[in-house]
């Protein structure tokens, strides 16, 4: 077998699968995305979106004369075995077959894995793939997602659910989660938690968040996300205190995750993420407080993620192309 050859067989095509959009690219033979494009998905429907998935596969394909491995990371709860969406909320779809049925209109090799899992993979890829320790990533989106990766391994665990860090429990007094559980990191860290949280300072003490109420014409409907990242990266204290609430829910799982797998690296990705160093300098702030013996012991290392959308396709793609 040749050089080339080799070098081929390690492409793949890797697929997003989330709420509102479809995002693909290839990867290289030497690990790079040298390809990747997003469309709106067209509906919720799973037969339509499957063929939509297999089009766009078709024509990512037809341009390479080698079989690659199709990754696609999937936003919902996967069966253990990965063969399976179990639930997917916000597409509205339960029981699945999402491999095998990927892998028959595609004809590729297909391997699903969830998609905070999956970019969590593609950041570590861009991490240079640290062969030890623990490296986390929390996806700050409109519910909260994650990963661990531990000595090289994602982590999927016994039931599919290994590494739904936005589910752990940070208050058991906190408000109610959709999961069904109260107080989780998910209802104070969200993208969708801070704008409300936001939404709330400028309805209720809008002379407290004159940035945020100009931003949304005082009109608390009005503001957006990007908007509470404007407001916070300009020091709008209400809007920071927004930040700083995520913050200290972010820090607190962060140090029960420390106690399980003491993590060298905490990514911060997702929507939200877009805060940028005021969401990370205050992760850290609120880790040298939270984190059992954070005075004495070293902290992981907090980053914002490199990838953007882009990290789960990467991600899903290598995982594919290094699946044994
Ligand atoms: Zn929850």
């Amino acid at each position: 077998m040749s050089r080339q050859r080799r070098g081929d067989e390690m492409r793949a095509i890797g697929v997003d699968v989330g709420g509102t959009k479809l995002a693909i690219g290839r990867l290289s033979g030497s690990g790079e995305l040298y390809y990747y494009t997003e469309r709106p998905l067209p509906g919720l429907d799973y037969d339509r979106l499957l063929n939509t998935i297999a089009e766009a596969v078709q024509n990512v394909h037809d341009s390479h004369s080698v079989s690659p491995r199709l990754g696609v990371a999937m936003a919902g709860w996967l069966s253990p075995d990965r063969e399976r969406v179990v639930a997917a909320a916000s597409l509205g779809w339960t029981d699945r077959k999402l491999r095998q049925d990927l892998a028959e209109l595609t004809g590729l090799e297909t391997i699903v894995h969830n998609d905070a899992n999956s970019a969590t993979w593609g950041e570590y890829l861009l991490a240079g793939r640290p062969k030890r320790g623990a490296f986390v990533m929390l996806t700050l989106g409109t519910d909260v997602g994650g990963g661990v990766i531990a000595d090289g391994r994602l982590l999927t665990g016994a039931f599919g659910v290994a590494g739904e860090l936005g589910h752990l429990q940070v208050r058991a007094d906190g408000p109610r989660c959709v999961c069904g559980s109260r107080g989780c990191l998910a209802v104070y860290a969200s993208g969708k938690a801070m704008l409300a949280s936001a939404r709330r300072a400028v309805a209720h003490a809008p002379a407290e968040a004159p940035l945020l109420s100009k931003l949304c014409g005082n009109n608390p409907v009005r503001l957006r996300g990007h908007d509470v990242a404007t407001a916070a990266q300009q020091g709008d204290k209400a809007a920071l205190g927004v930040v700083r609430e995520a913050a200290a829910a972010i820090a607190a799982v962060s140090a029960m995750i420390s106690r399980i797998v003491d993590h060298h690296t905490l990514v911060l990705g997702g929507g939200a993420s877009a805060i940028g160093p005021v969401l990370q300098q205050a992760v850290v702030s609120a880790l040298r407080v939270t984190t059992p013996l954070g005075p004495v012991l070293p902290l992981p290392e907090v980053r914002l993620a490199r990838a953007g959308n882009r990290a789960g396709v990467l991600g899903a793609a290598d995982l594919a192309a290094s699946a044994e």
